[in-house]
């Protein structure tokens, strides 16, 4: 499930709720004043990463990314 993160204009805080995609957005309240004066802050991640396409943060790492990929053949350390 997705961590949806609100802010409650009432109290002024931040709170984050693990939800399912179907659950109406609009009957969340604050867990701190149970008002339903919040609104939906779409997602930290995207607003916290200025200047960088989200675009490119959600494409995962593949071996490309590394120009040295013998590291893919070192031994892990701390593994043994
Ligand atoms: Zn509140």
């Amino acid at each position: 499930m997705p961590l949806y993160e609100y802010f409650c204009e009432d109290c002024q805080k931040d709170f984050t709720l693990l939800q399912s995609a179907n659950v109406d957005k609009e009957k969340t309240v604050c867990l701190e004043c149970h008002s339903n004066n919040v609104r939906h802050v779409f997602s930290t991640f995207t607003s916290k990463t200025h200047g960088v396409s989200p675009l490119a943060k959600q494409r995962p790492a593949t071996e490309d990314d590394y120009p040295n990929k013998d590291i893919f053949k070192l031994p892990i350390p701390g593994l043994r």
